[in-house]
């Protein structure tokens, strides 16, 4: 095991491909097992009544903890500069598991303009039904925050960059102003992963990950994650997860997003570099009206996304000349990029986010929250970039598709 106190701090690699994991306790196996058990066996009856009492350390049972979801939990952990981690069966399973756990009837949660599909549609239609009042304030203006915080005020929730339209929100900025009023900041960091922005080092109090998406990288599960405190990790594990939500990782899943950590910086540094050419490319496209990308100097945020983030990410946002029919075609042309929701695969991923991802939002939510009916949105792979180029180039309309 690579003992972190006693040698000099290794880099993000390596620590996604050794930290918190020693072959030689595990009868010198290279990769970690795989523990497929739902639950644990008691030594004597009185050992596992100190462990259900807390005053024994152990396993019970699946839904509370597993050895393979242990090793994956430290890994992120660490990764995202946290003291724990909890691997949850989804995304929204990770986000439900969070609000549950802090949030009582009464209480009111403050969020970003533009959430998840799902994120939004939890809180609007899912949190509001028990009690919880939903506010949403423009947080790209941290300040706004600062009238809206009361005493009603329990968790300030957002994104950054935002699916699916890239808005940045500076973490550093919202945390402060959160805390000098005692109220929690979760941070949805899926876009972004551990690699290229830390929200707990910039202030945060936990960070929620749909692992669908890069940190798996391979399209092939299900997967969300918390991070945070032990204390607050504690709490999410023991109320929100295990007695509200249910919502824990399989651990076949926990080895595949284990597995797929090893080589997230090796991935990132490829979704970025082809996602930051394909956003110069498509910018000076004469059927491309608008293309939103935390690299691009014409981004609205991109001061923001210099001091927040290590690179510019793999997902990249856009409006075809032609509103949402221009880009209901242009997808419809592509033969190498697919058509499908999700980010963070091998493959090059595109979809529209008014039909599908969002349109859990009605089109006057949309549009007050800044998502226009025509925006596409694309998560950038590790195919070759040029032939990820010659395909959107093929799709884009012509010239005179344009002016007709
Ligand atoms: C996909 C996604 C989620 C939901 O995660 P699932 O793993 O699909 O449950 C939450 N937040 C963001 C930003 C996402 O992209």
């Amino acid at each position: 095991m690579l003992k972190q106190s006693g040698l000099p701090k290794v880099g993000f690699a390596t620590r996604a491909i050794h930290h918190g994991y020693d072959p030689q306790k595990e009868q010198g196996a290279l990769t970690p097992p795989l523990h497929l058990t739902s639950t644990f066996t008691f030594e004597t009856a009185e050992a596992g009544g100190e462990m259900f009492a807390g005053e024994r350390e152990g396993y019970i049972y699946s839904r509370i903890s597993n050895p393979t979801l242990d090793l994956l939990e430290r890994r992120v952990a660490n990764l995202e500069g946290g003291e724990a981690a909890l691997a949850n069966s989804s995304g929204m399973g990770a986000i439900t598991s969070v609000l549950w756990t802090f949030l009582s009837q009464g209480d009111e949660v403050i969020v970003d303009k533009t959430l998840y599909g799902c994120t939004f549609a939890f809180m609007r239609h899912g949190l509001s039904r028990f009690g919880v009042t939903i506010t949403h304030v423009d947080m790209t203006d941290p300040d706004n925050l600062v009238a809206a915080i009361n005493e009603k005020t329990k968790i300030i929730y957002f994104e950054t960059p935002a699916n699916p339209n890239m808005r940045l929100v500076d973490i550093a900025a919202v945390s402060a102003i959160a805390h000098a009023k005692g109220v929690r900041v979760v941070v949805d960091n899926t876009y972004a992963t551990p690699l290229l922005t830390r929200p707990l080092e910039l202030g945060a109090d936990l960070v929620v990950h749909s692992a669908t998406k890069y940190l798996g990288g391979h399209g092939d599960l299900v997967a969300g994650m918390v991070v945070g405190s032990e204390e607050d990790l504690t709490q999410v594990r023991m109320v929100g997860m295990k007695d509200m939500t249910g919502s824990v990782m399989a651990p076949f899943n926990a080895m595949l997003v284990t597995r797929g950590l090893k080589t997230l910086e090796l991935r990132m540094a490829r979704h970025c570099e082809t996602a930051m050419m394909l956003a110069r490319e498509l910018e000076r496209h004469p059927a491309v009206k608008k293309v939103f990308y935390p690299g691009l100097e014409s981004f609205e945020y991109f001061e923001l996304a210099k001091r927040q983030m290590a690179d510019f990410g793999g997902m990249i946002a856009f409006e075809v000349a032609g509103g949402m029919q221009g880009g209901i075609a242009m997808m419809n042309r592509l033969q190498l990029i697919q058509r499908a929701v999700s980010l963070g695969d091998c493959e090059t991923l595109i979809q529209h986010p008014a039909s599908m991802t969002h349109s859990t939002y009605t089109p006057e939510e949309r549009q007050e929250h800044g998502i226009s009916e025509g925006l596409i949105r694309l998560s950038a792979g590790l195919e070759n970039p040029d032939d990820i180029l010659n395909d959107l180039m093929n799709a884009l309309p012509s010239p005179n598709e344009i002016a007709a």
